[in-house]
């Protein structure tokens, strides 16, 4: 049997201790309690239970032991955690768990797979006929060879089987569709074949991770087609999560730590046109906007970020948004004017100096908003100077440094001609907005994942089950799983790790917050109801449009009723 060291450096380290360099904690009853680190929060919901040695936050629902503190706060897998903390307990590692093992060389063969598919796609470019107009297009998008070899950009022809065919030489189907690249049609509707590959014609550019490795893809249509999306991405898989995955981080972050700064750009194509001009601290998120949990990874490269966004997206909503989060997570942020080019990699194209310009004299974010504002809204007006300080006081109410606040406050006074103290009027009864206020932890969980350790915690602590009744073991993600089927046969394992973690953080909670379990439960059960049937129509949402995509009719129909089935059903809550 192989050694396990956990439990060893479980000893070794008394989770109070571990915490207290992180968070400040005071005592409360027989736990600890202070403010969560992984959430932004003004009353305490962070609870420490040092006789059980772990922790939890009833308000983002994080918790575990202190592998999983570790895990959160240093932003690394187990393995890593189990690294740092070994070093810190004084114990020598020795060979990982068999589970260790298995889930690592699982992992490597989705590494792996894309791997392969990415070298397979570069080939296709390189070397064949169908490749050749997509080498022409990424040309005359102004990439040089050098830069294209770089990347890894490669082309999936229009096919439905040459990427099948090819890694089925090496690999199982069933790898190759978890790691996201074929897709499965539905069985037993008469269909030939049993899967067909994801990307057809498009111009692929691979996602590396921060250690280089190839996670994922997006792909660019080389042909406009009616009814498909310009671009396509991965779906999720054990080895990519879109919203910790930055695009250039791997190739940009040494210059990005040396230079303390990172530029923020839209599209893929803005951060290789960026790089090839010399600006090698360009990245971008890709496939979905901004994400706490990328702001925090780049957080550990850089402080300074400069957002450099297509033009027609500056001021919108996604914009104000992810500025928002990144003035959350501490970043001095400023934004670059492209003036008006449509997005960076035009302005590249128009001349490196221009962007070096723009990158250069970025200014400071509010400076940007103010000008953004007084051109929508006419500052003459009443109307005007009322919406003009109702979209610039909620931004100067976020500013920290009082001198800064109060030379921005006179700015705007003046400039719509009226007395500094109304500016502060309004400024002093602005509230944090709720967007803010409830903006999720770095690393949350889902609110599903929440509302299964609620509903469980609850259901252990009250000895009910009636609540349960109405789930299916299926309804629940993996170690949940295990006490669901427990607490239902009545015979949970309650001296698991994560029967305890939910015991306590729902014992804690109802404690805290004095509220009625009973009650508590009904709402919690209505909501994962709810909940679980919007992920079966979003999957089947998926499954349609997927059927579409191969001409599939019957199967269009069946999916669609299917689903208007369901949504007959949500309306009962
Ligand atoms: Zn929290």
């Amino acid at each position: 049997m192989l050694d396990s060291p956990i439990q060893e450096i479980k000893d070794k380290i008394p989770i109070l201790d571990l915490i207290q360099d992180f968070v400040q904690l005071k005592k409360a009853g027989t736990n600890y309690k202070g403010l969560c680190p992984f959430h932004s929060e003004k009353t305490p919901s962070f609870m420490v239970s040092p006789s059980k040695q772990i922790w939890h936050c009833f308000g983002c629902g994080l918790g575990g032991d202190v592998f999983e503190f570790i895990k959160q706060t240093e932003n690394v897998e187990f393995g890593d955690a189990l690294k740092i903390l070994a070093d810190r307990a004084g114990v020598e590692l020795k060979k990982p768990t068999l589970e260790q093992i298995q889930t690592d060389k699982k992992k490597d063969v989705f590494y792996e797979i894309n791997d392969q598919a990415a070298k397979y796609f570069v080939k296709v470019l390189w070397e064949s006929n169908t490749g050749s107009e997509a080498l022409e297009y990424l040309r005359k998008r102004g990439l040089n060879d050098q830069t294209i070899k770089n990347w890894q950009l490669g082309f999936a022809p229009d096919d439905y089987h040459y990427l099948e065919n090819y890694l089925a030489k090496g690999f199982d189907k069933k790898d190759i569709e978890v790691a996201g690249l074929i897709i499965k049609r539905d069985e037993g509707r008469g269909v030939r074949d049993e899967y067909f590959d994801r990307f057809h014609d498009r111009v692929m550019f691979p996602i590396q991770n921060l250690h280089g490795q190839v996670v994922g893809f997006t792909g660019r249509l080389l042909h406009d087609k009616a009814d498909t999306g310009k671009y396509v991405n991965s779906p999720e898989t054990p080895i990519y999560n879109k919203s910790r995955e930055i695009y250039g981080l791997y190739q940009g972050k040494q210059v990005i730590k040396k230079e303390n700064r990172a530029i923020l750009v839209e599209g893929n194509m803005d951060v290789i046109a960026a790089h090839q001009a010399g600006f090698t601290q360009a990245v971008a998120t890709s496939g979905t906007a901004l994400a706490e949990q990328q702001l925090n990874i780049l957080k550990r490269f850089c402080e300074n970020l400069i957002f450099a966004f297509d033009s027609d997206a500056a001021g919108s909503t996604a914009t104000k948004r992810a500025l928002e989060l990144a003035l959350n997570a501490s970043f001095n942020v400023k934004i670059a004017n492209l003036g008006g080019a449509k997005d960076p990699d035009e302005l590249i194209k128009r001349g490196i100096g221009l962007w070096q310009k723009a990158v250069e004299g970025a200014g400071s974010f509010l400076d940007f908003f103010f000008d953004q504002t007084f051109r929508q809204f006419d500052a003459k007006t009443v109307e005007g100077k009322r919406a003009i300080s109702k979209e610039l006081a909620p931004l100067i109410f976020r500013i920290a440094d009082p001198v800064t606040k109060a030379h921005y406050i006179r700015k705007l006074a003046v400039s719509i001609n009226v007395a500094e103290t109304a500016i502060w009027d309004i400024i002093r009864k602005l509230t944090v907005p709720k967007t803010i206020r409830e903006a999720k932890p770095l690393f949350h969980k889902s609110r599903k994942e929440m509302l299964e350790d609620r509903l469980l915690g609850l259901t252990i602590n009250l000895g009910d089950k009636q609540f349960l009744s109405q789930f299916s073991p299926a309804d629940f993600r993996d170690d949940n799983r295990e006490i669901f089927i427990g607490l239902n046969e009545g015979e949970p394992n309650s001296t698991s790790s994560k029967f305890q973690l939910l015991s306590f953080a729902a014992q804690t909670q109802m404690q805290e917050q004095q509220l009625d379990a009973k009650q508590e439960l009904n709402k919690i059960a209505a909501e994962l109801k709810k909940l679980i049937i919007k992920e079966q129509m979003q999957e089947l949402a998926n499954k349609i449009s997927e059927a579409e995509q191969a001409k599939n009719k019957t199967a269009v129909q069946e999916l669609s009723k299917e689903y208007v089935l369901l949504s007959n059903q949500i309306k009962n809550f």
